[in-house]
């Protein structure tokens, strides 16, 4: 914790704050600068920079460590791999999932996983509980969908990844998936994200629409904090003041979240842009910058799909992007 007092604080609002910097159990290390005193605490409890920052006298407060422990990348140096079967998630291959936003028939389901697989990729994803901006839109098959996924991967080979919207789902969920997704919408669900914590099964979890890297940070280490070990996080794109794409897909995330944390990280070129012709793009970039993974929509008929079809890719646009990406990965030293 530093505190760096204004130019000019007097003698008294110094004391102030040192005196609530032992109450909260630091030890303080006092420098007098020529301009600023600044206030060094070490040890002590966690509490908001804010709270010192309005006291009389004070310029500006930090937090020396992060917020989070158990999600830092000084907790697991060497970095995490999440392992299901043979696919490892933060290894040096990139992982490819991908599938339609939405499970909406046994056939379509069952051609996304031909697509998926042929092209190499390991996981299909599909949602079965869709959390739709508006209460009108298509809201998922359910269990039904779950079941049409499971098989259709099970007959080629694929890991499933599907979104769990909250926490009565759970059960229902591991019975089906291989990795639980945790939408965007529900980032900060935190009694969700706490059971999610409980399961013995790796969580991706997506950023929030408007979510700090440090807030989607945060929220991994409640899952951690839980006893699951095994988070995978996704950079989906935020919100912005930009209108030309859906969201802004935050490329710069991607490094520093591997920087600030131990967990895999992947990017979600789909919900990041909203745009099939921007996807191939966003895409590469992620991967140039370092993604685990990369998390995209496909469909056999994208202009027929019940969600996201806008957003999603045809079997020739994937396999072509998939040719793309592979020589990304070997640029930077990865394979796909
Ligand atoms: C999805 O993956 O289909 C989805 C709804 O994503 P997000 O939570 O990122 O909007
Ligand atoms: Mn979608």
């Amino acid at each position: 914790m530093l505190v760096v007092m204004q130019e000019g604080a007097t003698e008294a609002q110094i004391e102030h704050v040192i005196a609530r910097l032992v109450e909260l159990g630091f030890d303080v290390h006092r420098s007098t600068g020529v301009i600023h005193t600044v206030l060094g605490g070490v040890g002590g409890n966690d509490f908001d920079p804010s709270l010192f920052e309005v006291m009389d006298g004070v310029k500006e407060a930090h937090r020396i460590v992060s917020p989070y422990k158990l999600a830092s990348r000084n907790f697991k140096p060497g970095g995490t791999v999440v392992k299901i079967r043979e696919v490892e998630i933060g290894g040096n291959r990139v992982v490819m999932m991908a599938g339609p936003c939405s499970i909406e028939n046994h056939d379509q389901i069952q051609r996304c996983a031909e697509i998926v697989a042929a092209s190499g990729a390991q996981v299909i994803r599909g949602g079965a509980f869709k959390p739709r901006s508006s209460p009108y839109s298509f809201q998922g098959m359910g269990e039904e969908g779950l079941k049409i996924l499971r098989e259709a991967a099970d007959a080629h080979g694929l890991l499933v990844v599907s979104e769990v919207m909250d926490q009565t789902q759970i059960p229902l969920m591991l019975g089906y998936c291989d990795i639980l997704q945790v939408g965007a919408r529900n980032m900060q669900n935190f009694n969700l994200l706490k059971e999610l914590g409980k399961v013995r099964k790796p969580i991706l979890l997506k950023r929030g629409i408007a979510a700090t890297i440090e807030e989607l940070l945060l929220s991994a280490e409640y899952i951690l904090a839980g006893g699951n070990y095994e988070v995978i996080l996704c950079e989906r794109g935020i919100r912005s003041f930009e209108t030309a794409t859906r969201n802004t897909f935050d490329v710069s995330a991607i490094p520093v979240v591997k920087k600030l944390s131990h967990l895999p990280m992947v990017g979600d070129p789909s919900h990041g842009t909203g745009r099939r012709d921007m996807v191939p793009a966003m895409a590469r970039a992620a991967i140039a910058a370092g993604a685990d993974g990369i998390l995209m929509e496909v469909h056999p008929d994208p202009d027929r799909a019940m969600s996201d079809g806008a957003q999603t890719l045809d079997e020739p646009q994937f396999r072509e992007l998939m040719t793309q990406l592979r020589g990304i990965a070997t640029a930077v030293g990865r394979s796909v």
